[in-house]
């Protein structure tokens, strides 16, 4: 399927519907700090899933936590490209872990599939960009990195 443009945040605003019930539901603080003028040209069907598939992991981990909840979603760009963080201050990943969860069926989650974050792996990657994990104690953090010349201007 051919690109399109599409801003980061009208993706995020589509998505809302989808994960809004269980933000109330779980009480998640939600922090938005999306760049309004920011628009791609990319693969816009794939990008909203690979950011429906981030958020959802942020939920479940938030699951696991007691309150406050929290999640930052982030988005700009820079001469490096455009970046868009999903984070929040879920229970943090083993460090042992941290490559492994972009490998397919990896899942600790009683019912998970294991294959949400290598479906992100491809996806990003085939768009020119990766995607990386940082999980410190208090916060973990996803970050998709895209180049810049799918920056419409
Ligand atoms: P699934 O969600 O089906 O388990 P994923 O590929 O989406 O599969 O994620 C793989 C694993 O990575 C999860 O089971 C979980 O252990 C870990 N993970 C992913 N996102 C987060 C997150 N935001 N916080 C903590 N762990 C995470
Ligand atoms: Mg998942």
């Amino acid at each position: 399927k051919q690109n399109e443009e599409f801003s980061i945040k009208s993706l995020f605003h589509e998505l809302q519907p989808l994960i809004y019930p269980s933000i109330v539901d779980i009480d998640v603080n939600l922090t938005s700090k999306i760049d309004d003028d920011l628009i791609i040209s990319s693969n816009k069907d794939e990008i909203k899933q690979v950011l429906l598939n981030l958020l959802i992991n942020s939920i479940d981990a938030l699951k696991e936590k007691d309150k406050p909840r929290n999640m930052i979603i982030e988005s700009f760009c820079s001469q490096k490209g455009i970046f868009i963080n999903i984070s929040n201050n879920g229970p943090a990943i083993a460090a042992e872990f941290l490559k492994t969860i972009f490998e397919p069926f990896f899942t600790t989650k009683e019912l998970g599939t294991g294959i949400g974050l290598f479906v992100c792996k491809k996806i990003i990657e085939k768009q020119g960009g990766y995607i990386t994990c940082q999980s410190l104690e208090e916060l973990t953090t996803f970050s998709i990195h895209l180049p810049n010349n799918l920056v419409c201007i």
